[in-house]
């Protein structure tokens, strides 16, 4: 199929089943149709003189609190509702560069705030698979245009979970790279120390394709680190010898029923391939959570100084949805001097505490592996607690913290809901955690 021919079947599916039909509202903004399909016809005719870029044919949407170019970057928030982007980020500029073609950009959380795609200021968007359910978030929309088959990959931005979780409710791929392996310059951030930008796509492969172009040392983001290209044949070895580390879940609360497929999965899997598995526990993960919230809160209030109502439109305290003015809100308070560090550098010494619970697994395993989410997700519009709602990050924020790579893939359904698996590695290294995934893919025992 040509670029064209794909373009216009995926604005077809859009125009039938996002803002109608389905009504899964994941796209804040498409660009014009004409110029698509111009900028379509462009990327066909230079795949025919064979100088076409690595993403040349592949079409794309981009979750709304990065920048591109012409696009708006919203942030799906009324806060910065008008805000058009002057400027590409890194991330854009490279798929740009390897021809990709960006269509648009996606619903999400308010300022990537939330685990559910419910604090958009522009309506939730819906679940593809079972469209009374949530589809997870942040990337509420990055997740659901990839499940609903309204393009071939998007770009999302994982704080604590918000790659990982859309991709495990809504059945698909997602990437959290490791800190540091991509450039986070054009992104509105959330907390700068935790976000990371990584792919969610339909299969394994595809997302190590996307990676492989977005990463890299950027003169403009001091914490990235250069890398060597993936080794595309590596990753499709399934390896004779691996170590697998199978989190034990002690007392964190994860929904029988997703545990039961996910230890079955790990049995049979391991069996096929003779891989070695253990039970691990990782210390302290049971305070993720509450370590994650503090710095999350103090540097999301800090990030958002800037919009004071005289550069970006309007002030964020006066604009902006309750969630978000919760952690600005609370982020302010726990920051001031009078709590001494109580809250905050109490949350960074767990952080580094954490990190080497992380690395004394992972210098001993290949992998650590559990469920992406411990529950199932709620029905849009259900009232649910705060607490319920930061108990979906159970498991990916720990990631976060430790600042390592994570993948999550489809591993079955429970009555039509999807559920997903992590596969967690050690830093930078992107590649084995492409290959290990990409063996639980082949083994033809996930059911997703
Ligand atoms: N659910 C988490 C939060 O609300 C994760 C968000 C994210 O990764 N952007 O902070």
């Amino acid at each position: 199929m040509t670029t064209v021919e794909k373009l216009k079947k995926y604005l077809e599916e859009i125009k039938k089943n996002d803002s109608s039909g389905k009504k899964i509202n994941s796209f804040l903004e498409l660009k014009n149709e004409k110029k698509l399909l111009d900028e379509a016809k462009k990327i066909d005719e230079k795949i025919k003189s064979g100088k076409a870029g690595r993403l040349a044919g592949k079409i794309i949407g981009v979750k709304a609190n990065l920048n591109a170019k012409g696009f708006h970057a919203s942030c799906a928030s009324k806060v910065l509702e008008n805000y058009e982007s002057t400027y590409d980020s890194t991330v854009v500029e490279k798929i740009k560069k390897e021809d990709g073609l960006i269509i648009g950009m996606l619903n999400m959380d308010e300022f990537a705030s939330g685990s559910s795609g419910e604090t958009s200021a522009f309506g939730p968007t819906r679940n593809p698979i079972s469209p009374e359910l949530i589809p997870g978030g942040s990337c509420s929309g990055p997740a659901a245009a990839v499940a609903a088959d309204f393009c071939d990959m998007t770009l999302g931005t994982d704080t604590g979970g918000s790659i990982r979780n859309p991709a495990s409710h809504c059945g698909i791929v997602g990437v959290k790279p490791t800190y540091g392996l991509v450039s986070r310059y054009g992104l509105i951030d959330l907390a700068m120390s935790f976000d990371t930008i990584g792919p969610l796509t339909k299969d394994v492969l595809s997302s190590a394709v996307f990676l492989n172009i977005i990463k890299g040392k950027d003169e403009r983001d001091t914490t990235t680190f250069s890398s060597v290209d993936f080794n595309f044949n590596e990753i499709e070895k399934i390896p004779k010898k691996l170590k697998v580390a199978i989190l034990d879940l002690g007392n964190l609360e994860v929904n029988p029923k997703i545990k039961e497929i996910f230890d079955k999965t790990i049995k049979l899997v391991s069996e096929k391939y003779g891989w070695e598995t253990e039970v691990v526990k990782v210390n302290h993960i049971d305070l993720a959570v509450q370590t994650y919230y503090p710095v999350v809160y103090v540097e999301s209030f800090s990030g958002t100084r800037k919009f004071d109502g005289r550069k970006y439109g309007k002030k964020i305290e006066e604009a902006v949805g309750p969630e978000f003015l919760r952690r600005i809100l609370g982020g302010s308070e726990i920051s001031k001097a009078e709590y001494g560090g109580r809250y905050y550098f109490n949350a960074l010494r767990a952080k580094k505490i954490i990190e080497k619970s992380f690395e004394d697994v992972l210098n001993k395993y290949d992998c650590l592996v559990c469920p992406t989410v411990p529950r199932l997700p709620h029905k849009i519009g259900d009232s649910i607690s705060v607490e319920e709602m930061y108990s979906y990050d159970v498991l990916t924020c720990p990631v976060n913290i430790a600042g390592n790579c994570a993948i999550s893939i489809p591993m079955g359904k429970i009555k039509n809901i999807p559920i997903g698996m992590q596969v967690i590695c050690g830093k930078f290294k992107e590649e084995k955690m492409f290959q290990i995934a990409r063996s639980f893919e082949k083994s033809g025992v996930l059911n997703g």
